[in-house]
């Protein structure tokens, strides 16, 4: 590369291009002169810029909360006051704010004279801040070596995602920075680390759990008014660990129970929660091969819905099943729960999708407006691939008005940003959108306006025992009347009794029920047998 001229330029953004496939990064030339950088093609992944554009331009992609420092470096670069520099920023990529490092360095054209910055801009995965786990790993790998005694402990902010869209993103940062001066001040043995956008970690010689417990009630207390710690923590030498990855991921799964035990408490990992760990990894890794090996053990179950007074099946909802190879049965909920964990829910769900896809429109050949119920986690839509992936399967189908996807209520839910987009491509697919569990989350009818639902499924908490609890017996009601003036459909769950029953069907508008009392979730050939052939099985229901 001997000089940069305008045909070289077009020869390095096309190295550019080459590098960027190779690497996965992000490469550009900035002409200083004119104010114009050049990206490699790869750049509109990253965010919503062409690989052309005015610095000007650039600056919009910007975070307000970084643009200062972004500017003040480049000035210091174009006042020749720096050559090179490695900044971190964040910028408003396609799934949100996304930290980015920009490396570069200032060159000269010999020729003509004029300057070029040439750089890579980097993605920052702040989930892993991968230094500091480095620096955690091995400074746990010393205390294994020399046979410490003591705990390694991690702590982590209860609920740092609401704090950032109740209170805004600085305030989230300031609150990480004073956890980390907190446990600094509190633990002075050993550095502290970040290990995680809100995790930090820290090993604690020589120290008993009881002095470990004072330690992070001292933390808490202190931390009170801004929010609350979880804590795991795991002792140095208890636990059969000679390598640092197990002592992180007995101090991760610590912390996990202190979140699931309700928040703001400490755990410490014990020989029950060993057991289950070692369980737990043995089942990941038989599904994860069973997963490649064609969804081997899974099943997918279909459960009645059946219309409010005539009791016909007008539905079903899938829910999916796994039978382990030792035939041991998991339950939906932790299946579905591990599946989130280790990022396997995409590929199950895809395979649900894509199965009762299928089911779906034959049944509806024989049953008029059948409603084929898909359950999908907010996991399933977190990236643009995901969703493209979940496009490819709902593309085969030219018209899928038989389909409702049910999403769980959350308040990630409502504040996620792409869902009324996603749900804008679903609906011109004729896909219809139920929120599940309503009421148990954050919901507010209000809300629900903002995204263009057409049905929500009532939780099954609030329908048990509606004909003693008044309580519940006018909480649904007022759903129901409420849920009426928004047109939108309700559906009660997890009806079991016919006292349940003839309590809801004296509370108008219910439009659809669903529970053990008509049938529990059916293999389907059982479903084809039972519903498809006589869909109206329980027009006796009341009879006395
Ligand atoms: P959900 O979506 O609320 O599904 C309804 C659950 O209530 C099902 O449990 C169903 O078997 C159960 N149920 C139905 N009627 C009654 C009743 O009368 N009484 C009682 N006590 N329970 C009743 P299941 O199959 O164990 O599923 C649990 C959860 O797992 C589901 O709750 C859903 O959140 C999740 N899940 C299941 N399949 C899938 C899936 O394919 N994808 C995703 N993302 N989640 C799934
Ligand atoms: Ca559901
Ligand atoms: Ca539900």
């Amino acid at each position: 590369m001997k000089d940069f001229s305008i045909d070289n330029i077009k020869k390095i953004m096309n190295l550019f291009n080459h590098l960027s496939t190779a690497t996965g990064e992000y490469y550009y030339l900035i002409d200083i002169e004119s104010s114009t950088i050049y990206f490699s093609s790869n750049i509109s992944n990253l965010c919503d810029i062409s690989d052309t554009v005015m610095i000007n331009a650039w600056r919009k992609t910007i975070s307000q909360y970084d643009i200062n420092k972004v500017v003040s470096n480049y000035s210091s670069l174009k006042k020749d006051k720096i050559q090179e520099y490695d900044i971190n920023f964040r910028i408003n990529g396609h799934n949100g704010l996304q930290w980015v490092n920009s490396r570069g360095k200032i060159f000269t054209s010999n020729k003509t004279n004029k300057r070029y910055l040439l750089g890579r801009l980097s993605t920052v995965d702040t989930n892993a801040n991968n230094r500091n786990l480095q620096t955690i790993k091995r400074n746990l790998k010393q205390a294994i070596n020399k046979h410490e005694k003591g705990y390694f402990i991690i702590f982590g902010i209860d609920d740092l995602k609401n704090i950032n869209l109740q209170y805004g993103r600085q305030i989230g940062d300031s609150i990480i920075n004073d956890l980390y001066k907190t446990i600094k001040d509190e633990i002075s043995e050993s550095p502290v680390q970040r290990i995680g956008s809100d995790v930090f970690g820290a090993i604690i010689p020589q120290k008993t759990s009881k002095e470990v417990n004072k330690i992070y009630e001292a933390i808490q207390k202190r931390m009170k008014d801004e929010c609350a710690i979880s804590a795991g923590s795991v002792s140095l030498d208890k636990y059969y660990a000679n390598d640092e990855n197990i002592l992180l991921q007995y101090a991760e799964t610590a912390l996990y129970y202190a979140k699931m035990k309700g928040k703001n408490n400490l755990h410490f990992f014990n020989s029950e929660d060993y057991e289950k760990l070692l369980k737990e990894i043995k089942i990941v890794d038989e599904l994860k091969r069973n997963i490649s090996n064609n969804f081997k053990g899974f099943q997918i179950l279909y459960q009645p819905i059946v219309a409010n007074y005539t009791y016909e099946v007008v539905g079903c909802e899938a829910l999916v099943r796994y039978i382990c190879d030792n035939g041991d049965k998991l339950s939906a909920q932790y299946l579905v729960s591990l599946l989130e964990k280790h990022d396997l829910i995409d590929q199950v769900g895809l395979w649900v999708l894509d199965n009762t896809c299928t089911q779906g429109m034959l049944w509806r050949q024989h049953i008029q407006n059948f409603n084929m119920h898909v359950n999908m986690s907010l996991a399933q839509l977190s990236t643009n691939k995901l969703h493209n992936e979940l496009l490819n399967i709902i593309n085969k189908y030219t018209f899928l008005d038989f389909i409702t996807i049910e999403l769980t209520e959350s308040i990630e839910l409502y504040n996620y940003p792409y869902l009324n987009d996603i749900i804008k491509t679903w609906k011109s697919k004729g896909i219809k959108i139920a929120i599940d569990d309503f009421g148990t989350g954050y919901s507010s009818l209000s809300r629900l306006q903002q995204l263009t639902i057409d049905e929500i499924k009532i939780d099954k908490s609030f329908v048990h025992n509606m004909h003693e609890n008044i309580y519940n017996a006018k909480l649904v009601k007022n759903i129901i009347d409420l849920a009426k003036t928004f047109h939108i459909n309700v559906c009660c769950e997890g009806v079991e009794t016919i006292n349940e029953l003839k309590a809801l069907s004296k509370i108008k508008n219910a439009h659809t029920l669903q529970g053990y009392l008509f049938a529990k979730p059916l293999s389907a050939n059982a479903f084809t047998n039972q519903f498809i052939n006589d869909p109206n099985p329980f027009n006796n229901l009341l009879d006395d």
